[in-house]
């Protein structure tokens, strides 16, 4: 079972944030429920939202579904946050004063429709001191690999695309991304981007393009350590 562990970027005990790699497609339960398991996680804690690319965020509560949702926030409460991905960029957010955190599903459809800042309108509700914020981009597709055709061309600023001759680009979706985090004032140090591709790592990670949509899924974790 591997996975890559973010926790110690964020500077503090509180906090466990990973993503796994493709041992085993865990957008299949029982695999994710072994991974939760292994991880010394209570897998009755989980919050699963019922991804569908849209803007939607939703504050974690009793509940363990969450259904047309692309991104949690946790007030503090012992659910644990998780999200499935291969090729879009899954986004840890943690506040380190409030301990809050949040994980969002941050493809170009969410991105383009501002599920990033709807994320961060909900934190700022409990604390709007940007400087307290820390975050990390996950295994993604990076401009190498993430061609898109002029449908998606027209959903960002030109600079974030490589022009090709065949009239298709190559997208920088992490920069897209990071545009919108530092539009805050965060400083480029309290951001952490994982530097390989889906696409291009193939033994490690699953890649939605590469598969041509028959891939599995990685599994994201963001858990408070409540004591
Ligand atoms: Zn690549």
């Amino acid at each position: 079972m591997n996975y890559t562990n973010y926790s110690s970027f964020f500077g503090s005990r509180d906090v466990f944030a990973c993503t796994s790699h493709n041992d085993f497609d865990y957008s299949i339960i029982k695999n994710k429920k072994s991974f939760i398991k292994n991880l010394k996680l209570n897998h009755s804690n989980i919050a699963v939202p019922t991804q569908t690319h849209s803007n939607n965020v939703k504050v974690v509560n009793t509940n363990s579904t969450y259904n047309n949702t692309d991104g949690l926030v946790n007030y503090g409460s012992n659910k644990i946050l998780t999200l499935l991905t291969a090729d879009c960029v899954p986004i840890f957010i943690y506040d380190k004063i409030k301990k809050n955190i949040s994980l969002v599903h941050s493809g170009w459809r969410g991105l383009s429709t501002g599920i990033f800042f709807n994320a961060m309108d909900i934190l700022f509700k409990a604390n709007n001191s940007i400087k307290d914020f820390k975050f990390v981009m996950g295994p993604s597709i990076k401009k190498c690999c993430y061609e898109v055709d002029i449908k998606v061309y027209s959903k960002f600023d030109k600079k974030f695309y490589e022009l090709k001759n065949d009239g298709k680009a190559m997208l920088d979706l992490q920069s897209v991304l990071l545009n919108q985090i530092l539009s805050y004032g965060v400083f480029i140090s309290d951001v952490l981007i994982d530097k390989e591709c889906t696409k291009c790592s193939y033994k490690k990670f699953f890649s939605y393009r590469r598969e041509k949509g028959n891939s599995g899924r990685m599994l994201s974790i963001f858990n408070l350590m409540l004591k």
